[in-house]
């Protein structure tokens, strides 16, 4: 994997492991020559992985959509002003497109509705073969369970097939996500389930 796309909290949630972990995913992705595309901003979790990718002498490629640009949260601005690359686009559809295009593979830290719209879109787009890209949930603190929890209830409930919910990967520790992800290979496999007869 040359990119990746790392998805996350606009906020940084109240427990400081959240920040931590997001710290740590920066720099192992500098340290293992990964470059990180996201959405550019400067706040929450998305400052905190651009900036400590940035100080471990990564290569962090925002894309962030014109709307946002010049905004201020708390002082700060919203869009990273010190990128490697800064990508200002028309639009939040643009940029997860172009974020997808950039990247060779999808994480996601903890985050709101942002990080989650963004994960099952991808996850979308791969369940219709639109790319065979690894997808994975970096499950800090158990945050992920839950939605883990629900991917499994939708199989169990006949709206999502095995074989798709599995190219959600799952792990605690960012060094086995990056490893599984990196032997991820997508299985070709309809979206549709077979529609079972009424009685
Ligand atoms: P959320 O999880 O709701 O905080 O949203 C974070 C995700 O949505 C990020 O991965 C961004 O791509 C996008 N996003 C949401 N809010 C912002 C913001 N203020 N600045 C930049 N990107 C944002």
């Amino acid at each position: 994997m040359k990119r990746l796309c790392v998805f996350c909290g606009s906020n940084a949630g109240h427990d400081p492991r959240y920040r931590a972990e997001a710290e740590r995913v920066g720099r192992l992705l500098a340290e293992r020559g990964i470059g990180l595309v996201y959405g550019g901003g400067n706040i929450g979790l998305m400052g905190a992985v651009a900036d400590a990718c940035l100080a471990a002498g990564g290569e962090v490629i925002g894309v962030i959509p014109e709307a946002l640009m010049g905004k201020e949260v708390e002082g700060r601005n919203v869009e990273h002003r010190a990128l490697t690359r800064l990508e200002v686009v028309d639009s939040m559809h643009t940029r997860k497109a172009r974020m997808a295009e950039l990247a060779d593979g999808f994480i996601a830290l903890p985050g709101g509705f942002g990080t989650f719209e963004e994960f099952c879109e991808i996850l979308t787009w791969g369940q219709l073969g639109f790319h065979v890209k690894p997808m994975g949930l970096l499950n800090v603190n158990g945050f992920y369970d839950p939605l883990l929890a629900l991917f499994d209830h939708a199989v169990g409930e006949g709206f999502l097939r095995p074989q798709n919910r599995a190219m959600a990967l799952a792990d605690t520790d960012i060094e086995h996500l990056l490893d599984a992800m990196a032997a991820y290979r997508a299985e070709p496999v309809s979206k549709w389930l077979k529609e079972e007869k009424q009685l």
